[in-house]
Parts: C-alpha cells; sequence; structure tokens
C-alpha cells in the first residue's frame, strides 16, 4: 500500500500520493515489486462508469484537438517528449521497480517513449493527402482523425508500448484513452501526467489504470471508441477482435511469438552465440520478439552448444537496480510457475544461476527439443528459456521456422547475402534481422504475421492506420 511511499524516490512518491488521492472508495490494485515480492502501493481501479466518463470526455476534447493547427500539435508533442527526457531517471527507477526491469533497460525504454514522440512530433505538418486527376472536377483526399482511440498495454514493456499507441495516435488528430496492464501501471500514469504538465489540453490523453475484464471490455464495447490498439496475448486479441466487429472497429494487434534464431554453418558462430543470450532473455524472455526457438545446423551443433554455454552461465541475474546486472526476476510467482512447468518436462543442456531470495527469480535455462512437438518448443513460455533443434539444410530450417502459429520476428545467421535473402523471404515473420538481433526501430515497422497479429505499428506508415481517407470531388464544369 502507500504507506511505503518513502521507500521511493520522491517523484514516485508524487504518483503514488496522486494515485491515492483518487483512490477514495474504489477498489484498487496493489502494486507489487518483482524483485522483492513485497508490495510497493496501490492504484485505484478505474471502474466501468468511469471509463465511459472519460471516454465521453475524451470525445469532447476530440473536437477541439482535431482543430489544434498542425504546427501547434507538433510543438505540444515535441514538449511532451522533452517532460519525457526530463524524467527518464525517474521513469526508469519506477519501472525498476513496478516491472523488475534492469535499469539499464528501463532507462532504453523511457529514451524510447521520448523518440517516439519527437518522431511522430514531425508527422502533423506533413500528413498530407492527394490531388487526383479526374474528368470533370478536382479531386483531394484527406486524412481524417479516427476520434478516441483506445490504447491497452501489456505488463511486458509498458512505456515503449504505451507510447508507440499514444504519440502517432495523438499526432494524428485523435485523442487516446488508455489502459495499462494490472500489474504495471505505475509508469503510464507517470505519462499520463508528464503530457499535461507538457500542456496538452485537458482529456486528450488519459491513463486509466484497471482491469482488462473491466476497462479493456468498454473500450471495446463503447461506440465512441473508433480505434483500438492491443498489445498482449494472441488469447486475448482474438477476443478483442470479435469484440471489435460488433461495430466494426478499426484494430491493431501485437500478439505473441516463437520466434526462430536460425545459425547456419558459414555464421559467425562467435558472434551469433555471444548474442544468442540477448536474443531470448532480454527481459528475463518477457519478450514477444524472444527468439527462443534456437535452430542450429547439425554439424555445428556441438561446437555453437560449447560456445552457448559459457555466455548462458555469465549471465548476471541480480537486484535489478545495479548497473551491472543484466537479467531480473519475473513479473510475478504465477509467471515464475508458469514458466517452471514447461522446464521440469523437458532435457536441460544447462542453466545459468539467479538469486535465492524473495522475488521471482528465474534462471537463464537452455532445453534441448526431442521434437517439434515438445510443448516448450510450440508455445510461448515467456520466460528466460530457448529450446534449441538442430536442422540440416535450408529447406528444413524454413519447414521448422514456419511450422508455428506465430511469425512476430526472428534471425538468420550466415555469411552468404543470397541464402541470408531467400531465407528472410521464405520465414514467415513480421520482423526479420540477418546478423543481428534487432527487433525494433521506431523509424521502421513493427508488427506480426500469422496470429502474432494485426496491422504495423512505428514508422511513417503507422500515422495512416490511424486516419481515415476521405476523398472529396469538386465538380468544375459550368
Ligand atoms: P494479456 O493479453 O493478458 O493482457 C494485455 C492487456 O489486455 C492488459 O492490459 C489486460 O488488462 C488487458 N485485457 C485482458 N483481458 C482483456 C479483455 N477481455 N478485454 C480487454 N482488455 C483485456 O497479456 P499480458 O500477459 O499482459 O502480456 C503478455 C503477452 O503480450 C504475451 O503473449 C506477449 O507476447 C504479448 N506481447 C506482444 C507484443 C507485440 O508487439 N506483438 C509486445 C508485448 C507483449
Amino acid at each position: 500500500m502507500a504507506s511505503n511511499a518513502s521507500e521511493l524516490d520522491p517523484s514516485a512518491s508524487e504518483v503514488v500520493l496522486h494515485a491515492a488521492e483518487q483512490m477514495q472508495a474504489q477498489p484498487s490494485i496493489e502494486v507489487v515489486d518483482p524483485a522483492t515480492g513485497q508490495s510497493v502501493t496501490s492504484v485505484p481501479a478505474t471502474t466501468a462508469e468511469e471509463t465511459d466518463v472519460a471516454i465521453s470526455r475524451a470525445r469532447t476534447a476530440f473536437d477541439t484537438w482535431r482543430k489544434v493547427s498542425p504546427a501547434d500539435r507538433a510543438r505540444l508533442l515535441r514538449r511532451f517528449a522533452a517532460e519525457v527526457d526530463a524524467h527518464i531517471e525517474e521513469l526508469a527507477r519506477l519501472e525498476v521497480r513496478n516491472a523488475g526491469h534492469t535499469i539499464g533497460n528501463a532507462r532504453w525504454e523511457a529514451g524510447n517513449v521520448r523518440d517516439v514522440l519527437d518522431y511522430y512530433a514531425g508527422a502533423p505538418e506533413r500528413l498530407t493527402g492527394r490531388q487526383i486527376p479526374v474528368p470533370g472536377g478536382v479531386d483531394v483526399t484527406f486524412h481524417e482523425p479516427l476520434g478516441v482511440v483506445g490504447v491497452i498495454v501489456p505488463w511486458n514493456f509498458p512505456m515503449p508500448i504505451a507510447g508507440w499507441g499514444f504519440a502517432p495516435a495523438l499526432a494524428a488528430g485523435n485523442t487516446v484513452v488508455l489502459k495499462p496492464a494490472e500489474l504495471t501501471p505505475l509508469t503510464a500514469i507517470r505519462l499520463g501526467e508528464l503530457a499535461r504538465d507538457a500542456g496538452l489540453p485537458e482529456d486528450v490523453l488519459t491513463v486509466l489504470p484497471g482491469r482488462g475484464a473491466v476497462v479493456g471490455e468498454r473500450f471495446v464495447s463503447h461506440p465512441e471508441v473508433r480505434k483500438l490498439c492491443f498489445t498482449g496475448s494472441t488469447e486475448v486479441g482474438k477476443r478483442i477482435m470479435a469484440g471489435c466487429a460488433a461495430q466494426v472497429k478499426r484494430v491493431t494487434l501485437e500478439l505473441g511469438g516463437k520466434s526462430a534464431n536460425i545459425v547456419f554453418a558459414d555464421a559467425d558462430l562467435e558472434r551469433a552465440a555471444a548474442s544468442a543470450p540477448y536474443a531470448a532473455f532480454d527481459n528475463a524472455g518477457q519478450d514477444c520478439c524472444a527468439r527462443t526457438r534456437l535452430l542450429v545446423q547439425r554439424p555445428v551443433l556441438d561446437r555453437f552448444l560449447a560456445l552457448l554455454e559459457p555466455a548462458v552461465r555469465g549471465i548476471r541475474v541480480a537486484d535489478p537496480t545495479l548497473e551491472s546486472t543484466e537479467m531480473g526476476p519475473l513479473i510475478s510467482a504465477g509467471q515464475r510457475t508458469r514458466v517452471a512447468s514447461y522446464v521440469t518436462e523437458a532435457e536441460t543442456a544447462f542453466t545459468g544461476s539467479c538469486p535465492a531470495g524473495d522475488g521471482f527469480w528465474f534462471p537463464p535455462t537452455v532445453l534441448l527439443a526431442r521434437s517439434p512437438a515438445d510443448r516448450h518448443w510450440r508455445e510461448e513460455i515467456f520466460g528466460p528459456v530457448i529450446s534449441v533443434l538442430p536442422f540440416d539444410d535450408e529447406a528444413e530450417a524454413v519447414a521448422l521456422a514456419n511450422d508455428t502459429e506465430y511469425g512476430l520476428s526472428g534471425s538468420i545467421w550466415t555469411r552468404d547475402v543470397g541464402r541470408a535473402l531467400r531465407m528472410a523471404r521464405a520465414v514467415d515473420s513480421g520482423n526479420l534481422s540477418v546478423n543481428s538481433h534487432s527487433s525494433v526501430r521506431y523509424w521502421t515497422p513493427f508488427g506480426g504475421m500469422k496470429q502474432s497479429g494485426l496491422g504495423r505499428e512505428l514508422g511513417p506508415d503507422a500515422l495512416h492506420a490511424f486516419t481515415d481517407v476521405k476523398n472529396v470531388f469538386i465538380a468544375t464544369d459550368e
């Protein structure tokens, strides 16, 4: 509860107190530090009625916000980015406490929100339609904002995923209601306050901490929410898509993943092995882009595992507030139980270590798959677990990589440029990297194929997903 506010840094206490003020008699959601298992604070759980009021206010604010000149909208988004920049350390420390992210990662995540705001601040003044040559008149297109956009965020990357939704939505002239995950509401609440401090008009960005079944479902069913950006599990994503169909509500879905890391015998094995742990264990493996299916060409399997083992054993899993820490805890006790269930039924090749104390710790683990039918090979575990399977040739690598309902990301390691391109075209995935594990760059489109999602976030194209094209014909014939 808020009674331990003094343990938090002063600015984090402000969030806690602000939340406490709003709480009154409402039910609340407890926030736990995953590194200690201890309660940090609690935040109000927004009710369905309060959600309706917030949506209706956001709808009213839309009438004003859409008319703010593009230059002024850009200026406000830049000011919001500057506010985030001035609070990077505070936001990062809040995230370490709430989500167990390492301090280094959390700083990057806060910086990513700033960068994405800056990037889309360049958009309002460049969001132009077309003039199309037609007989009998003049034809022009406009990119019209949609209205109120609902953004639903998961717990694994609370800050960046919030920013990928609200920055382009606001730039295009929409207002936003945002629901953080139950487990990780603190940085979203703080970002909402920073938006206000930056001068964004009231109700243009509203953060509503609360439950998926209450606030999230209301975003889906409320007719004034014109688009939903959902990031989370495939299971909930399907439900949301079905709900949105009733009103032909626009929807962007960023869902689960089970990505392949494909290592050919001709690759730079040292480099591939050194980076493989970060491809799968970053954020303790709670990463939709994690390359958790490691496919290694058979002749180099033993050598690759021999290179991988010390890299995995060397990962520093510790208190996430320490600068030297490379991996923190899992988000919750429930998540740890779930991850352990996959490991106990499989053959372990080797593991790293992790603290023994309170907190939701799990060691980095490498499993050997017996066949592609193994549960740990097929299902998204969302923990620090890699499954390994050998392959013989390109055709088999493609078949194994594509033998999944997911298609979010993946890596291809080879020195043969032709093979790299053949593989990149053949693997059904929205985001692939060659000789790298990079997944997300805010200048480029991000999203999944198959059941990993629908639509793309980031990059220039994402902006258009927050508008409808309107075509206007003006007759000039007398
Ligand atoms: P989740 O689906 O349980 O919850 C995600 C969000 O949806 C939360 O805010 C939750 O409160 C809300 N929600 C739950 N039920 C709802 C409902 N009925 N209606 C509306 N909203 C509802 O997912 P999670 O456990 O928070 O996150 C982990 C999942 O997210 C993983 O599967 C991961 O792969 C996925 N993810 C995908 C991406 C991507 O970009 N593709 C990025 C991050 C996470």
